[in-house]
């Protein structure tokens, strides 16, 4: 496939984020859409994804996008004609600490009032929902039934096609080196792409990508790990997506075999490659095996590391670059990029086709570190 020479809308980076984009902007009509994949489509960190789905956010603007969200992973099949294995499995955040579990109440009191259920119950009512769990330490639980998972590379690859089928050229394989704003011009692996508008959607790149214009994006990349056992039926599926307030683990069953993550939060700095960290093996059993002590008997058969795109506050940048035209911003997503990139393709394509987005979506502000409004920092759920 030859690149195009010129586009209305430049995309770069072919995550779960940017094929969202594109396809809300070919639904909408906007012909010339081009995404530049340095890689192929999904292949960066949305790749790593653990592929849960909550409604269990701390601000009334992300509270929203995660019930549209969940509105749009629950009818996906229709729409896209992609089964993306979702499933309603629930989050269980289990609490030791006092302070942690009254942090929950405001947040919980802004959810329910939202139409989320979510409830605080009893270690013994957490033990029934996962029985091989050891709740001695507990003090309480809160648990979200309709909370879930599906599957980050089906999600991406459903938008994808769809975007393609509209119109949209997604082009992988195509690196990004720098853009003048000035000329217009994104320049390419594969040679110069002339756009009206430019739009950052590199994921943990992000950056970097934003300094190519000479701006700096607050969006810093973590690794995390995630491991699973071999075949382990000890534990029947399905359980929760569960997480160990305490230590930061947290598990899931993934067909027969158990996901378990340490919660690791690691700089890695510039090395964007993402080499695993035995260690973080030992680490994540560890606390796993505290949790459920018959993973004593488990054994451990693989697992992967990626970089969440973290930000100071935890919420997402999305918006026009301060001090440079008609470079936009999609980019910082966290650990809830995944879950959030229906509505946000969605929001961006109405921000740049009707000039703002139909929701207040201040909490994204790109400016908001620098003029120091940026919102509490989420000490939610951010499990993932
Ligand atoms: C271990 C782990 C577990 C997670 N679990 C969950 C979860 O359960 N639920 C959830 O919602 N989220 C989860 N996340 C977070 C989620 O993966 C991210 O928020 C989301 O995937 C970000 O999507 P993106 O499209 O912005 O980034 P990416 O998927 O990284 O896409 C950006 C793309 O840009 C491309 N790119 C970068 N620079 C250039 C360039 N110069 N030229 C061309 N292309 C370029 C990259 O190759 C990449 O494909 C998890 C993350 C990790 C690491």
């Amino acid at each position: 496939m030859s690149l195009p020479r010129t586009a209305e809308i430049v995309v770069i980076g072919g995550g779960v984020v940017g094929c969202s984009i594109a396809y809300q902007l070919a639904k909408r009509g906007q012909r010339d859409v081009v995404v530049l994949e340095r890689e192929t489509v999904g292949s960066g960190t949305t790749s790593k994804a653990a592929g849960g789905i909550r409604a269990q956010f701390a601000t009334e603007t992300e509270i929203r996008i995660s019930l549209e969200c969940i509105e749009v992973f629950e009818r996906f099949e229709e729409e896209f004609g992609t089964d993306i294995g979702y499933r309603k499995i629930g989050y269980l955040s289990l609490v030791t600490d006092e302070k942690d579990l009254r942090g929950y109440e405001p947040r919980i009191a802004l959810q329910n009032r939202l139409g989320v259920d979510v409830r605080v119950i009893t270690p013994k009512e957490a033990q029934a929902i996962v029985p091989a769990m050891r709740v001695d330490d507990l003090i309480a639980a809160v648990w979200s039934p309709g909370d879930g998972m599906a599957g980050p590379a089906e999600v991406t690859n459903g938008f994808a096609r769809r975007a393609r089928a509209l119109g949209a050229t997604i082009a992988e394989g195509v690196e990004v080196g720098a853009v003048d704003l000035k000329t217009r011009r994104v320049r390419t692996s594969q040679g110069d792409v002339s756009a009206s508008i430019v739009v950052n959607a590199a994921g943990p790149r992000a950056a970097r990508v934003a300094r190519m214009v000479g701006v700096d994006v607050a969006v810093h990349p973590r690794r995390r790990h995630i491991f699973f056992t071999e075949p382990f039926p000890e534990i029947p599926g399905p359980t929760p997506l569960t997480t160990d307030r305490g230590s930061g683990m947290y598990f899931r069953k993934e067909m027969e075999q158990l996901l378990i993550s340490p919660g690791d939060v690691v700089d890695v700095g510039d090395d964007m490659d993402v080499p695993m960290d035995q260690a973080k093996k030992e680490e994540a059993v560890e606390k796993a095996i505290h949790r459920l002590p018959v993973l004593e008997r488990a054994r451990i058969s693989g697992g992967w590391a990626g970089l969440r795109p973290l930000t100071p506050d935890e919420h997402a940048i999305i918006g026009w670059a301060p001090g440079v035209d008609r470079f936009f911003l999609a980019v910082g997503f966290c650990g809830h990029g995944f879950q959030h990139s229906p509505a946000t393709g969605r929001l961006v394509a109405e921000w740049l086709l009707d000039g703002r987005p139909s929701m207040d979506l201040s909490v994204f502000d790109p400016n908001r570190f620098a003029t120091g409004t940026s919102a509490p920092s989420d000490k939610g759920p951010d499990a993932e």
